[in-house]
């Protein structure tokens, strides 16, 4: 079964779902042309802004019972999978209180007569979207753009079929008129139809380099927009006159949120010489805390991975580090617990011949490089293929910001890890992607910038 939801703690299946058959997938595109056309695209701001308030108020209400989802299908800690759902809801909320101010239509000044730019819906657009988050994911995508009045389809990840089924419930609980929002268990062939058919006016995906590759490939050749948000790998610098106790607090908060899979979580740690021993001793003892456990237990501090098959590639990966050069500082295998568990892990001597030295790890597995000076550390951040997010820790701002406008990454966030808040732009350059979700920014991507000239 494609679509088939497994408790990565214990390897239970719990549910799964049949792919959509042709006439079905015809017919849904159908429904949601319609809908664009007769209806979502007709509605006055303020009536896709109730729909998006209304889902919001009731992710707060049954916050429990939509975390409890997220931690049964891919294992997330049950804490963070409830802060998963609050911003879930502050994303449909931000965009339910701010599209139409953003979209409102701008005058320009000209040399005679008026001109303006109107922001105008495209249609159809379909989202690609990963597991890791499986509501925020898909709010940063539908939020905006059903504000903007396109209408969207999602395919989700496949082992979050139930998620994905409780947000199409959820904007149909909202008020979202049929085919407004529709979930789609589709097949990758299907993706590949899905982007091709006219009707469909945009494509987002949020997910690997390789599913971007293909999907923004597809995209490319059928001339239609896309949005690809992807991986990273990145730099968590710590400076000479960092405060220390902050930056091993944040390093570990950076890497393990999620069990470590997040795009923007903090993967390499490049640490100046002058505090790097300091640093490395607390950061080994922080991360020897987290034992394994039932990822519902509100006192478990490491959640297994989303899957099986999620821990035997990260294994490889480490296995492939070693074998090329690197040095296990701590972990490297499984966790002593059954079910999809990695031990934290920290790696050292990682360099330019390692075959793993541009590739991201997806997990709670560190690596740890020791740098000469500041120079030295910008060096290193920038020579990844990747540019998503990054931190810099010091104690002196303006430092911090003359060091974060030299790394080429889509954000840098001062004295924290990355986080991600819905007034703030999102996104990444290299191979992390191209195009923004969230802020201002976010509302723009799938959106007719119409100019209309009076002579
Ligand atoms: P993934 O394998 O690329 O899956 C993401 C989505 O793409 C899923 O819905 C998947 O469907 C689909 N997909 C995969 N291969 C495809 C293909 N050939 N054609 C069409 N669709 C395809 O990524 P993942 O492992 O689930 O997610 C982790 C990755 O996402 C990491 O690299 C992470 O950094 C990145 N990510 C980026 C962001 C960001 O905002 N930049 C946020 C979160 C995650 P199936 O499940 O059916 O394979």
């Amino acid at each position: 079964m494609a679509y088939q939801s497994t408790n990565p703690y214990d390897g239970k299946i719990l549910a799964s779902f049949d792919e959509c058959d042709g006439a079905t997938l015809e017919q849904k595109i159908a429904a949601a042309d319609v809908c664009f056309k007769q209806v979502w695209s007709r509605k006055p701001f303020a009536e896709r802004a109730d729909v998006l308030s209304r889902a919001a108020a009731i992710l707060r209400e049954r916050t429990d019972e939509f975390a409890r989802l997220v931690t049964l299908e891919m294992g997330k800690l049950i804490a963070q999978s409830r802060a998963e759902v609050e911003l879930t809801a502050a994303v449909l909320d931000y965009y339910a209180e701010h599209g139409e101010n953003f979209l409102a239509p701008e005058k320009l000044p000209t040399r005679s007569g008026e001109a303006l730019v109107e922001s105008s819906p495209i249609g159809v657009l379909f989202g690609v979207e990963p597991w890791n988050f499986p509501y925020y994911q898909v709010a940063r995508f539908a939020a905006p753009n059903l504000m903007a009045g396109n209408v969207v389809m999602v395919k989700h990840a496949s082992n979050v079929p139930q998620c994905a089924l409780a947000y199409e419930r959820l904007m149909q609980e909202a008020g979202a008129p049929s085919g407004a929002y529709t979930n789609l268990f589709i097949s990758k062939d299907q993706v590949a139809q899905v982007i091709d058919d006219p009707r469909v006016r945009g494509v987002a995906l949020t997910g690997s380099e390789a599913a971007g590759a293909i999907v923004a490939g597809r995209a490319g050749h059928n001339l239609k927009k896309s949005t690809m948000e992807l991986g990273g790998s990145d730099a968590f610098i710590v400076l000479d006159d960092a405060n220390l106790d902050d930056a091993v607090k944040y390093a570990v908060a950076g890497r393990m949120r999620n069990s470590g899979q997040a795009c923007t979580a903090s993967k390499r740690f490049i640490v100046v010489e002058a505090v790097a021993d300091a640093f490395l001793t607390a950061f080994t003892t922080a991360l020897g805390e987290f034992k394994a456990g039932d990822p519902l237990d509100e006192a478990t501090k490491l959640a297994p991975l989303s899957s099986t098959a999620a821990l035997e590639k990260l294994l490889d990966q480490v296995q492939r580090a070693v074998d090329g050069g690197a040095l296990t500082l701590m972990g490297g295998g499984r966790a002593d617990h059954p079910g999809a568990f990695m031990q934290p892990t920290v790696l050292s001597g990682i360099d330019r011949r390692n075959p793993t030295y541009n590739e991201e790890f997806f997990g709670p597995v560190a690596l740890f490089f020791r740098v000469r000076d500041e120079a030295a550390a910008i060096a290193l951040a920038n020579d990844s293929p990747f540019g998503l997010g990054g931190s810099v820790f010091t104690r002196d701002i303006e430092r911090g910001k003359r060091v974060a406008s030299q790394i080429e990454t889509g954000m840098v966030f001062i004295n924290r890890p990355a986080m991600s808040s819905p007034e703030l732009p999102f996104g990444g350059i290299k191979r992390s992607g191209y195009g923004r979700e969230l802020s201002a920014a976010g509302i723009q991507e799938f959106v007719n910038k119409k100019l209309i000239r009076v002579a």
